[in-house]
């Protein structure tokens, strides 16, 4: 296995980054995770566009040129002989004695790149059952529209959600609507077939696969309304599911030890699932 480290590719075993990157002492960094499926990359260009937003909130340079980033992820596919999983990107602020204010002049950020097989039969039998998810209160930052490394409250969450037997766990407001997960998108289907996601600019992360499914969606002529909806409505929809990159549309069976609906996975979302590599842009790693 290889991983990619600042301009080289490593043993995975051997890859190290330095103790006073800024990534490891402040999480002053962002990163992006592409699925890989059927030997593609998949929607390269959102994750590349998101990675970018996020870099540029922060006020750090891209690494290298996009282009040669899209050289490297298809580079680490190919060594890593990679046909279904993950790639992972991070770039930090880079390596400088530490302290709050930004290093000046500005150090080189530091660019990690490593990939993770994945066997798709497991997510297809996930997704036959559906999961759990739990909910708690939402204690992150305001800019969850970053993806930023400084995730706790995420880790904390999704341990939580593990400890009850769940998979996910819903990060709920004080008004009772559900933001999104620890690292996936919340949706809910009505029992008049309307797909219901939050807004993406109200305290959640743009999703790459959020924005997919909404083009697959409005293709398959599936009204899709964009707010705000409650745990009580998610306990009482037709359906629930959550969205992210390598989970693509997951069904939600549970809800807090409560079924959702007759507590089986729903049609839509399963339909959904099986259609989403076909929308979903697709970039050949060979
Ligand atoms: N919300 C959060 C907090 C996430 O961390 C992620 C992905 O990691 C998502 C949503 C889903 O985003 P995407 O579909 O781009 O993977």
């Amino acid at each position: 296995r290889y991983a990619y480290v600042n301009g080289r590719y490593v043993r995975h075993t051997d890859a190290v980054v330095h103790i006073e990157d800024r990534g490891y002492q402040f999480a002053d960094g962002v990163y992006d995770v592409c699925e890989v499926a059927r030997g593609f990359i998949v929607d390269q260009t959102r994750h590349l566009d998101r990675l970018g937003r996020s870099l540029s909130e922060l006020r750090i340079d891209w690494p290298v040129h996009r282009n040669v980033l899209e050289l490297v992820l298809r580079e680490m596919v190919r060594r890593n002989r990679i046909t279904d999983g993950m790639i992972y990107i991070q770039v930090t602020r880079g390596v400088a004695p530490r302290d709050h204010v930004f290093p000046h002049p500005s150090t080189r950020p530091s660019l990690v790149v490593t990939v993770k097989r994945l066997d798709p039969a497991i997510g297809e039998e996930r997704a036959a059952e559906g999961i759990r998810v739990i909910t708690v209160p939402e204690n992150r930052w305001e800019r969850v529209d970053i993806k930023s490394t400084g995730l706790l409250p995420n880790v904390l969450a999704k341990q939580k959600a593990k400890e009850f037997g769940a998979s996910e766990a819903w990060f709920v407001d004080p008004d009772g609507t559900v933001k999104e997960g620890s690292s996936t998108n919340a949706w809910i289907v009505t029992w008049d077939g309307k797909l219901v996601t939050r807004p993406a600019d109200s305290g959640i992360l743009r999703g790459v696969t959020r924005t997919t499914l909404i083009e697959l969606a409005n293709k398959l002529g599936l009204e899709v309304e964009e707010r705000p909806f409650t745990v009580e409505e998610a306990k009482a929809a037709k359906e629930a599911f959550i969205t992210a990159a390598t989970t693509i549309v997951m069904p939600v069976v549970e809800i807090d030890d409560e079924p959702v609906a007759n507590g089986h996975p729903g049609t839509t979302a399963l339909a959904l699932r099986r259609e989403f590599f076909d929308i979903a842009e697709k970039v050949s790693a060979c």
